[in-house]
């Protein structure tokens, strides 16, 4: 598997949009991997999972070839996963050259705003239903669907998605996982493994991760063995509330053997 990851900010962005906090201002001096967009990861080039607001800036640095994607899925429709309006530049008369449908995969609120919001559907867009502990077949991936506790009035998703030998789960935006997304999780295996850290030091886990819910999540995936000796464990989606640079979060996980992504980073099993 290439799992290609594309952003590693929570919504705000790092350095965020507007702000001038100490923390910003270092990111924006020091750049490099402290620079974080919204957040996608593309797996083996043709699976796209979410479709931020950044999505242009990806494809120009990254020199992407989005015509590949055949599966986009989403986890959840918070504006930095979800910007279903630049969709409408797959449809004919924008993209030339591309192959038709392009397959959505998401709950109901994101099919319903994606059918709202694209201009033409039909032979060139098919949507599909996630369903929660329901495995999909979804291109040559199996992808399960589990429950986050992410946001109280939406079903918001993580994925165990399986391709040839490798496991990925892709926990964004989380929270500590609800009891019936760990009991599916402890009958499996999991080789790369990305953990919503949006929270940092902060105390709150709830909604999203802090560092102590993701060190005591991969704990207990260890303990389960749910992950082995040479799965991979990295923390993404991190907020400039939590005021730490890449440096800072390396100096925090590496005793942990917990990697920090970043944006560009491509994983390869
Ligand atoms: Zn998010
Ligand atoms: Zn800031
Ligand atoms: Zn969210």
């Amino acid at each position: 598997m290439k799992l290609h990851i594309l952003g590693t900010a929570a919504s705000e962005g790092f350095p965020a949009l507007f702000c001038r906090c100490e923390h910003c201002l270092k990111a924006r001096q020091l750049g490099g991997k402290n620079i974080r967009t919204r957040t996608s990861a593309i797996i083996d080039d043709t699976i796209k999972i979410d479709f931020p607001p950044d999505t242009l800036h990806h494809v120009l640095c990254d020199a992407l070839d989005l015509s590949k994607i055949e599966h986009l899925l989403f986890t959840h429709t918070h504006h930095d996963h979800f910007y279903p309006e630049d969709l409408n530049m797959r449809l004919p008369g924008y993209a030339h050259g591309v192959k038709y449908p392009l397959h959505i995969h998401g709950n109901d609120a994101a099919l319903a705003k994606c059918s709202q919001t694209l201009k033409k559907q039909n032979e060139h867009v098919k949507l599909h239903l996630l369903k929660p502990f329901q495995t999909h077949q979804i291109g040559d991936a199996l992808v399960t669907p589990l429950l986050a506790d992410h946001n109280q009035i939406e079903t918001c998703l993580l994925f165990h998605i399986k391709k040839g030998n490798t496991s990925l789960l892709y926990g964004h935006d989380t929270g500590w996982f609800p009891d019936e997304t760990w009991i599916w999780l402890e009958n499996t295996k999991v080789d790369i493994a990305l953990l919503d850290c949006t929270n940092g030091n902060l105390q709150e886990y709830r909604n999203h991760m802090n560092v102590n819910a993701v060190i005591e999540t991969k704990n207990r995936l260890q303990q389960s063995n749910v992950l082995s000796d040479q799965s991979k464990v990295y923390v993404t989606h991190f907020s400039h509330n939590i005021g730490l640079l890449h440096e800072d979060l390396i100096q925090i996980f590496q005793p942990h053997d917990i990697e920090v992504a970043y944006d560009g980073l491509i994983i390869k099993t």
